[in-house]
C-alpha cells in the first residue's frame, strides 16, 4: 500500500506545498516541533536513506539546501535542525524517506550520550570504517 507521503505526491491528499521538483517535494509538517516545520520528501518510495539511488540522494540535499535557507530566512535568519528518522528504531513513523527542517529559536539543547572510554573512540571509527563502500 502506498505510504501517505506517497498519496500526498499523487495529489490523492492534500498539503501545504513548499516547492516541488522533478525529484522531490517539500511541504509544511501537519503537526510540526515550531511553527515552520517543512519536510523535504523523494517522491520515490524507498523507506531508508541508503536504499535511495546516488544521483537522488544528491539531488535531494540539494533541494533540502535551497528549502532550508527559505526557512531561514522565513524566520528571521532562525537557526535550525535537519533531521531524519531513519528506521523505527530512530523513531520514523512513515516508512517514506523524508528529512525534517525544524526552525529552532529556543536554543535547546539534546542530551548527550556522554564521552568516549578510553580507546573507544578508535574501536567505534574502525568499526565504521571498515563499512565504507570503496
Ligand atoms: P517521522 O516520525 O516518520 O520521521 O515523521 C513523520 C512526520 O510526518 C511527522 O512529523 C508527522 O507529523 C508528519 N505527518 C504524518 N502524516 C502527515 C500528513 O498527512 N500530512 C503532513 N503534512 N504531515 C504528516
Amino acid at each position: 500500500m502506498a505510504s501517505i507521503f506517497s498519496r500526498i505526491i499523487q495529489g490523492e491528499l492534500p498539503c501545504e506545498k513548499i516547492d516541488e521538483t522533478d525529484n522531490e517535494i517539500c511541504f509544511l509538517d501537519i503537526s510540526p516541533f515550531t511553527e515552520g516545520h517543512t519536510l523535504v520528501i523523494p517522491k520515490r518510495e524507498v523507506a531508508r536513506f541508503e536504499e535511495l539511488p546516488e544521483t537522488e540522494a544528491l539531488s535531494l540535499m540539494q533541494t533540502m539546501q535551497r528549502v532550508a535557507k527559505a526557512v531561514c530566512k522565513a524566520y528571521g535568519g532562525s537557526d535550525y535542525n535537519i533531521q531524519l528518522n531513519n528506521g523505527p528504531d530512530a523513531g520514523q513513523e512513515v516508512p517514506h524517506v523524508h528529512f525534517h527542517i525544524i526552525p529552532r529559536p529556543d536554543g535547546l539543547r539534546v542530551p548527550k550520550l556522554g564521552k568516549y572510554a578510553d580507546g573507544q573512540m578508535a574501536e567505534v571509527g574502525a568499526r565504521i570504517r571498515a563499512c565504507l563502500d570503496s
